[in-house]
């Protein structure tokens, strides 16, 4: 990889956001971008020195903040009244592109937050996280949503300043410009607090909310990052705390039911393997009940208790099994990429609960 393109990437990942889990896959996704060029060439305007020279020498600034080499990124204009950036990256380099809606929204400083949080999407590779992820499952979603934070850091780093950054949050989310929107940032993360506990709210949304979107980037604004190469390591213990309650806003405003959800079939699903193992073994020792009991409610192992001597062995297994199935397939379809870890964590939990060394 072209060193300079490496070290951006390096730069980029140390303000990653924590939820943003990043992916060792390398995706080869030249086909897809060569498609998206030929396209963006026959019906959308590269950004260029003669087209549009002061949209121009924005990308350029953009890429030189965050240390990208300007020849890696193929930027389009294309006509629509949409307010939308986009970015498809494969090989070296990377195409972003931009609705005639949104440019014509933003000011100039504006439009280098827009461009810095596309490229943020390229330099965190992006596309091989969503790639290998199941495409409309919570875990997909909720992926998506933590990217559109670190990349939102990045824009603010690639932008002149913060009100910058707020400012092109602002008028992408209400559609307005200037002359009717007056900036007052404490007014708008203030709305934040009516949207709570709307009902399933955003589950299946790529984007976080706009106002937690802003908040994220005031707190991170607070971490006082000089720029992306800067070596402050406070600056570093102040993130992971901005990591941490940007992670609270998330649970509290967009997923925290789902997050509690997959939680209890967690639990649950420990709790039937467990008495799946313990049909298998025809006997529920007084040791593995007080293990049981160490892990789960009292009340929990008394109705598995009764449960399990109201039934016949032949048909306990076959309750057991049964229930442990359901449970399994809940949980496979909230979090379909991330079921087989979670079931050998909870194989291990098991094995501890009866005591058995690992087979
Ligand atoms: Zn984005």
């Amino acid at each position: 990889m072209d060193n300079q393109l490496l070290f951006a990437r390096q730069q980029a990942d140390r303000v990653r956001f924590a939820g943003d889990i990043p992916s060792e896959a390398e995706i080869d996704n030249a086909g897809q971008v060569g498609l998206v060029r030929r396209a963006s060439y026959e019906g959308a305007i590269e950004i260029s020195p003669l087209l549009t020279p002061e949209l121009y020498k924005r990308v350029f600034s953009a890429c030189e903040r965050l240390h990208v080499p300007a020849d890696l990124v193929s930027p389009f204009i294309y006509s629509s009244p949409e307010i939308q950036g986009e970015c498809y990256a494969g090989g070296q380099g990377c195409i972003v592109r931009f609705s005639s809606g949104l440019v014509d929204l933003l000011d100039e400083d504006e439009f280098e937050f827009v461009v810095g949080h596309e490229l943020g999407h390229f330099l965190l590779a992006h596309h091989a996280v969503n790639a290998q992820t199941t495409r409309g499952s919570f875990e997909y979603f909720r992926r998506r949503r933590a990217q559109e934070i670190s990349c939102d850091r990045i824009g603010f780093l690639a932008c002149p300043s913060l009100d910058a950054a707020l400012r092109a949050l602002m008028k992408t989310l209400s559609g307005l410009t200037s002359r009717h929107l007056r900036f007052d940032v404490l007014a708008f993360i203030a709305q934040l607090r009516k949207s709570e506990g709307a009902s399933g709210h955003g589950l299946e949304v790529t984007h976080p909310s706009v106002l937690l979107r802003a908040k994220a980037i005031l707190w991170f604004s607070l971490c006082d990052f000089g720029g992306l190469a800067s070596d402050l390591s406070n600056s570093f213990d102040n993130l992971r705390l901005v990591d941490e309650r940007v992670e609270r806003d998330l649970a509290r405003f967009v997923d925290g039911a789902m997050r509690e959800q997959i939680a209890r079939l967690k639990e649950d699903l420990l709790l039937w393997m467990t008495a799946n193992e313990i049909v298998q073994l025809g006997v529920f020792s007084a040791d593995v009940q007080s293990r049981m009991r160490r892990r789960f409610e009292d009340e929990l192992v008394d109705k598995l208790k009764s449960f399990l001597s109201s039934l016949s062995k032949a048909s306990a297994e076959k309750e057991v099994f049964q229930k442990m199935l359901a449970v399994r397939s809940e949980l496979e379809s909230i979090i379909p990429d991330r079921i087989v870890e979670t079931i050998s964590t909870l194989n291990e939990e098991v094995r501890g609960i009866l005591q058995r060394e690992s087979d």
